[in-house]
């Protein structure tokens, strides 16, 4: 099971190719100006990791009754085949809908973490990126909020400059207000010294955040803006050879 949860899946890379083409097509859609490895150069391992799953559902949206979990992935997909476009190799945690445990496991949802924890552990990434949705017991909450781990000054700095981008492109314009990135005690934020951040992409309990990331192509405009700003911050000084200007 581990290894098909590592595969790299072709077919998502190819779908989030097309929706790639689809958003750049769209004159309202800003182009990210985006740093690309040189061809040729080894390849930076990234981690992404569609959050919850199988038994474990997360957060459900308060109007239709979509899962985190499906949400998760669907988001999760598109950003690591826009982060293979940008010269990424992508190990995700997960790519189906299923948890990370076997069938008649005990203690399911700490052998899911313990899991995801091993994959990032084996995987030598440059960066993990964990994507959530959030909930809130107000429903005028929304917007989309970065966390990272305390002790990490570089998972402080990809938050922040993740937060940034998500204030910018999203969260001004669509929540009415901005948030700043914030420091969280969470497992998959501390497997690695290298620097980690969980996205959360917006609320479920809010009836037009829940609008929003249920189509297709807002997240496809989501997962675009992240991979700009991840591609760019993982890669810019980098160890990993000579960086130059690209596009999408
Ligand atoms: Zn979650």
């Amino acid at each position: 099971m581990q290894s098909d949860t590592l595969k790299k899946t072709k077919a998502a890379k190819f779908f989030a190719a097309v929706l790639t083409a689809v958003v750049l097509a769209s004159a309202a859609v800003a182009i990210p100006v985006c740093a690309v490895l040189t061809a040729g150069e080894a390849r930076p391992v990234i981690v992404v990791d569609a959050g919850h799953g199988g038994l474990d559902g997360g957060v459900v949206g308060t109007r239709t009754g979509v899962k985190e979990s499906d949400l998760n992935l669907a988001v999760a997909l598109l950003l690591g085949g826009m982060l293979e476009e940008e010269g990424f190799d992508v190990v995700f945690t997960r790519a189906g809908k299923g948890g990370l445990y076997l069938d008649g496991e005990r203690g399911k949802k700490s052998a899911d973490m313990r899991r995801r924890a091993d994959i990032i552990a084996r995987s030598g990434a440059v960066g993990v990126v964990s994507i959530h949705m959030n909930t809130f017991s107000d429903p005028s909450r929304r917007g989309a909020q970065v966390f990272f781990d305390a002790s990490s000054s570089r998972g402080r700095a990809l938050a922040d400059a993740v937060q940034t981008e998500l204030n910018r492109s999203f969260n001004l314009p669509d929540a009415g207000r901005e948030f700043a990135a914030l420091a969280a005690d969470k497992f998959i934020l501390q497997q690695t010294s290298a620097p980690s951040v969980i996205v959360e992409c917006g609320f479920l309990s809010n009836p037009d955040d829940e609008r929003n990331l249920s189509d297709e192509g807002y997240r496809a405009r989501f997962a675009l803006a992240l991979a700009g700003v991840i591609a760019r911050e993982l890669t810019s000084g980098s160890p990993y050879g000579t960086v130059s200007a690209g596009t999408f």
